[in-house]
């Protein structure tokens, strides 16, 4: 038996000025053949779970790419070419297809870039098994739906169930070829875009819609997956939707679907998020700050890098800044040519830099200029650190020459990369303790938090202006099909009720 194995992870941001050209597909660019198997083995990937599982089997593995790049804009036209033209390439001769994909990916040739992806799968390989491991916030589409037999998401948001995701579909592609089940797989999509401050798993709507699919799962569904989608991309329906997989019934799974998709509508005003003035937030921070020496976060949701921000903008330092506040922890903020002055002026020099606010965002109608700040240069280091957990544990994380630049009352880690706090780490390789300060300035929305709430004595969320703000009439939705809910506050939707066969 051969099983052919790939991974091809990008959640598209089509208002991101990042470009996402074939180098940003892994720490040195994507990998293939041999280097692809290795860079997933052992690792916490559905990736590694998809090789598990044919290995226990005996198969033959085929891992023509590994490639997964942090959010950004569209993916360069060439680079989504080449990748998934070498998956379509190993399909022909296999027995099953295994893949490892977002689900949010938009190409500069390809709107919809893991649906069509599986189009050519499936034309390469027709009557191949294909299962599909995807993320939460996976816009899942007609083409994704009706080219793969078995869909299955992440079910935790921060996400850190992906190799139990990849076992999972894997597993029911197995079950398939050993002849255990024929799987048939229905979805239900809503007019709805969900903000990604609340699709975490853990609290509110999101954590009910996913009690229902756990409970579905347990009285017997072979999988049911709630997907939050991706809503900063301009897409047709950048939204939510239900898939099941059920075994040999097609109506119990649409049921199912159905079902779970109604309570989501009836609660979506749950899944939108009401941004906070700046100000608002920022006073309310040196407010929780009284009579604690623990750090108030300040997650700055507008510029994430995660989502495809820049992790550039200076809007949330520089309020900061003026309501007075001192001992100030930023990072990371990736400003290669500030590095580089930086580095030229050297460890203890006394300077002042252009920091921050260079890059382009037309796309959201905005024009900043860089902010001139005098300090001394700290430290200059490479910007390496392992990640301790829980989100890639293990792997390495590269912010490219990172610079620690203390202006006094803000100590500022300044990177080449853009990079999430996945770790205290980003602080610490620049020589900076993120529990000695009052205040921690990150970049970030979600993936922070499990690392860094422990040692904060509270959190404050801030909306800045970049291209992942909150505000989403920042944005300019041309290829949305409307009436969708929130854009359009009076959008219908009614949700079909089958009388569902009994779980
Ligand atoms: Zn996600």
């Amino acid at each position: 038996m051969k099983v052919l194995i790939a991974r091809l992870n990008h959640e598209t941001n089509t208002f991101s000025p990042v470009p996402t050209p074939l180098a940003a597909f892994g720490p040195d660019g994507p990998t293939f053949d041999a280097q692809a198997y290795k860079a997933n083995k052992g690792m916490r990937t559905a990736m590694s779970a998809f090789i598990d599982l044919a290995e226990q089997a005996n198969a033959t593995v085929v891992t023509p790419v590994s490639a997964s790049a942090n959010p950004s804009g569209p993916v360069d036209a060439g680079a989504y070419t080449m990748l998934t033209q070498r998956i379509v390439d190993a399909a022909p001769g296999c027995d099953a297809i295994l893949l490892d994909l977002h689900g949010a990916m938009v190409a500069q040739n390809s709107p919809d870039g893991e649906g069509d992806l599986l189009v050519r799968l499936r034309a390469a390989a027709p009557g191949v098994p294909i299962g599909v491991a995807l993320d939460l916030h996976a816009n899942v589409t007609p083409a994704m739906v009706g080219n793969a037999d078995v869909i299955v998401g992440f079910k935790t948001y921060p996400h850190i169930d992906m190799y139990e995701t990849g076992e999972h579909a894997g597993r029911l592609i197995f079950d398939m070829l050993a002849g255990r089940s024929k799987p048939a797989m229905r979805w239900h999509r809503l007019p709805l875009m969900a903000h990604t401050l609340r699709s975490a798993s853990s609290i509110g709507a999101m954590r009910c819609a996913i009690d229902h699919a756990l409970e579905a799962e347990h009285s017997g569904l072979l999988a049911v997956s709630i997907f939050a989608g991706f809503s900063l991309s301009d897409i047709e329906a950048p939204c939510m939707s239900v898939v099941v997989v059920d075994a040999h019934t097609p109506q119990r799974a649409q049921a199912t679907a159905d079902r779970i998709a109604k309570q989501i509508w009836d609660d979506r005003e749950a899944f939108v998020y009401r941004s906070e003035p700046l100000a608002e937030s920022i006073a309310r921070a040196k407010e929780l700050a009284q009579g604690t020496t623990k750090p108030v976060l300040l997650l700055d949701h507008g510029d994430n890098c995660m989502s495809g921000g820049s992790c550039d903008t200076m809007d949330v330092l520089q309020e900061a800044l003026a309501q007075g506040l001192n001992g100030i922890g930023v990072g990371p903020l990736c400003d290669p040519e500030a590095v580089q002055a930086l580095i030229t002026a050297g460890e203890g020099a006394a300077v002042t830099v252009a920091l921050g606010n260079k890059s382009l965002l037309a796309s959201i109608g905005l024009v900043k200029t860089p902010v001139y700040m005098s300090g001394i240069v700290r430290t200059i280091c490479d910007g390496g650190y392992t990640i301790t957990g829980p989100t890639y544990t293990g792997q390495r994380g590269s912010m490219g020459r990172t610079v620690l630049f203390d202006t006094g009352r803000a100590r500022i880690v300044v990177t080449e990369r853009t990079q999430e706090p996945w770790d205290l780490a980003v602080f610490e390789c620049a020589g900076l303790d993120p529990r000695t300060e009052r205040f921690l300035l990150l970049k970030s929305r979600m993936y922070c938090r499990p690392v860094f709430l422990p040692l904060a004595a509270a959190l404050v969320e801030c909306d800045s202006k970049g291209v992942t703000s909150s505000d989403y009439s920042l944005f300019s939705f041309k290829q949305v099909r409307r009436p969708v809910f929130p854009l359009d506050q009076d959008c219908a939707h009614v949700v079909p009720i089958a009388a569902a066969p009994a779980l």
